[in-house]
């Protein structure tokens, strides 16, 4: 079972929590053998420095507890005097849900792994998630990721 807790203010609360629900539904066997909980928190954005994401997913490795962050906002010109904020939009939002929602599916079947110093191998790619040595859609769980955002975006 896949227990999902929300935190932070998300525009269409109610909706989104289903879309959620119909997503988790979608990308998850039906059997676990262990029961999980993701929480989805909504930030402002995903800043660092002059890096931003729109949501990333994050996992310690022990303790069955994974933790999805959804940016609201996207920052233009960042770190310019013209940086200025711009939402995103429902479905930019549902995207980003989906996408790391597959992340949070792979973290539970071993396809990738938030330790630094796994050796495990999948399709030739060392299983930590991050990988400065391989563009974004080499990756085999990026590309994953991406095939679903499309698809199941008709659930929204
Ligand atoms: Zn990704």
């Amino acid at each position: 079972m896949i227990y999902l807790h929300y935190k932070g203010r998300f525009p269409q609360f109610e909706r989104f929590k289903s879309f959620c629900e119909e997503v988790v539904d979608d990308i998850f066997p039906n059997e676990l053998t262990f029961d999980w909980s993701v929480g989805i928190q909504m930030r402002s954005n995903l800043c660092y420095g002059m890096h931003q994401d729109s949501g990333i997913c994050y996992y310690g490795g022990t303790d069955n507890i994974i933790s999805v962050e959804l940016a609201r906002n996207y920052i233009a010109d960042l770190g310019k005097k013209t940086e200025h904020t711009i939402p995103y939009t429902m479905k930019e939002l549902c995207v980003t849900l989906v996408h790391e929602m597959v992340h949070c599916k792979q973290y539970i079947s071993g396809e990738i792994s938030s330790l630094h110093n796994s050796k495990k191998m999948i399709e030739g790619f060392p299983q930590y998630w991050w990988n400065d040595n391989f563009g974004h859609y080499d990756l085999p769980w990026e590309r994953e990721a991406h095939s679903y955002e499309e698809v199941l975006l008709d659930l929204w």
